[in-house]
């Protein structure tokens, strides 16, 4: 995997006439479509606003973050991009579809669609600095750049919103626009000034409470709040220590959890995804209870060597397995 670069990216002088800020916009568009990304969006950069600033901070005071302690860390850094790039101008957001063309029968341990593949950070960190060479022999200034897939403290979900790629559900993803919610995001920061897009306000959710209804963990809230750590995503993925998960969300997951999103009308009839690095691992898709018991520590890492199974490791499926059981009881 490639590793951060906050070195200025030169380009090679190309004739004499500048390429102008939006001539440079499509260009990005374009290689970043060509790369798979379905939507791609920019954000003038600047300190994020005190109201997101006191809406995170009261879900993390409120409801507590576990062991994601993390979240309660850099909070300079959070709030204020140019900490993580000094002289950014332009926040780039982008959206991959990983919405899966084959699922996992109905009946084994369910694991969460962004698992169903490789690791998404390193697929897409790869990605992104594809396209960073691309713009870098396409400029003829030199610029800075760095690129983020959950790899930084940034309000990602508050700069998706300001790049207009998409709107904030009720259920905390960002929904977007006829992509739904099975979307990555990643943010590429660049100290080049790209011309921004038109934020895309409102909420998407029109007076739906789907996803507060079908939550089996009760995470999602009517006042618009989420408590992470009842969510089973943290339960299943997060959680560090070896008890058995809450008895009370009585659930088919083993790691991760897709229920608020499979409920979601901006969810249905969505088209697949076509990325090969993210197609459901052959195993996984039958894999029951038995086989996950027989599983050797050895035969996981090699079968999940490049999966976000790795996040929860050997032990902590097993863990997520036994309380399958204990829920059944
Ligand atoms: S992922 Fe599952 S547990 Fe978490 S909020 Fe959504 S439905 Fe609830
Ligand atoms: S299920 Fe309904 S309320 Fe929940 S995010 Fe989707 S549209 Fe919004």
């Amino acid at each position: 995997m490639l590793g951060y670069s906050t070195k200025s990216l030169k380009s090679k002088p190309v004739g004499v006439s500048m390429k102008t800020p939006s001539i440079l916009k499509e260009f990005l568009k374009a290689e970043a479509q060509s790369l798979g990304f379905v939507a791609l969006g920019v954000a003038d950069a600047r300190p994020v606003p005190e109201e997101v600033r006191e809406h995170y901070r009261h879900e993390v005071t409120t409801y507590g973050v576990g062991d994601m302690t993390y979240l309660l860390k850099n909070e300079d850094v959070r709030f204020d991009p140019a900490r993580l790039l000094p002289g950014v101008k332009s926040i780039v957001v982008l959206a991959f579809n990983y919405y899966p063309p084959i699922l996992q029968e109905k009946k084994v341990p369910q694991i969460a669609y962004f698992a169903y593949g490789k690791d998404y950070h390193r697929v897409l960190k790869d990605k992104l600095y594809i396209l960073l060479e691309k713009l870098k022999h396409h400029c003829e200034e030199p610029f800075k750049a760095r690129p983020f897939v959950d790899s930084a403290p940034l309000t990602e979900r508050f700069w998706a919103r300001e790049a207009g790629v998409g709107r904030l559900g009720r259920n905390g993803l960002i929904i977007v626009p006829h992509y739904g919610s099975f979307c990555f995001l990643s943010e590429i920061l660049l100290t080049l000034h790209l011309p921004p897009d038109a934020p895309l306000i409102g909420s998407p959710c029109e007076g739906c409470s789907r996803c507060i209804k079908a939550c089996p963990a009760h995470a999602i809230l009517a006042d618009g709040s989420f408590e992470a750590t009842r969510c089973i995503s943290y339960q299943t993925i997060e959680r560090k220590d070896t008890d058995e998960t809450d008895p009370k969300t009585p659930t088919h997951h083993i790691f991760g959890c897709d229920i608020c999103q499979q409920v979601c009308p901006h969810n249905q009839n969505l088209s697949p995804h076509k990325e090969e690095n993210f197609l459901l691992n052959e195993r996984l898709r039958t894999m029951n209870k038995e086989d996950w018991e027989n599983l050797t520590p050895e035969e996981f890492d090699q079968l999940f060597e490049a999966s976000p199974l790795q996040r929860s490791g050997y032990k902590g499926i097993l863990r997520n397995l036994k309380a399958l059981e204990k829920k059944k009881q």
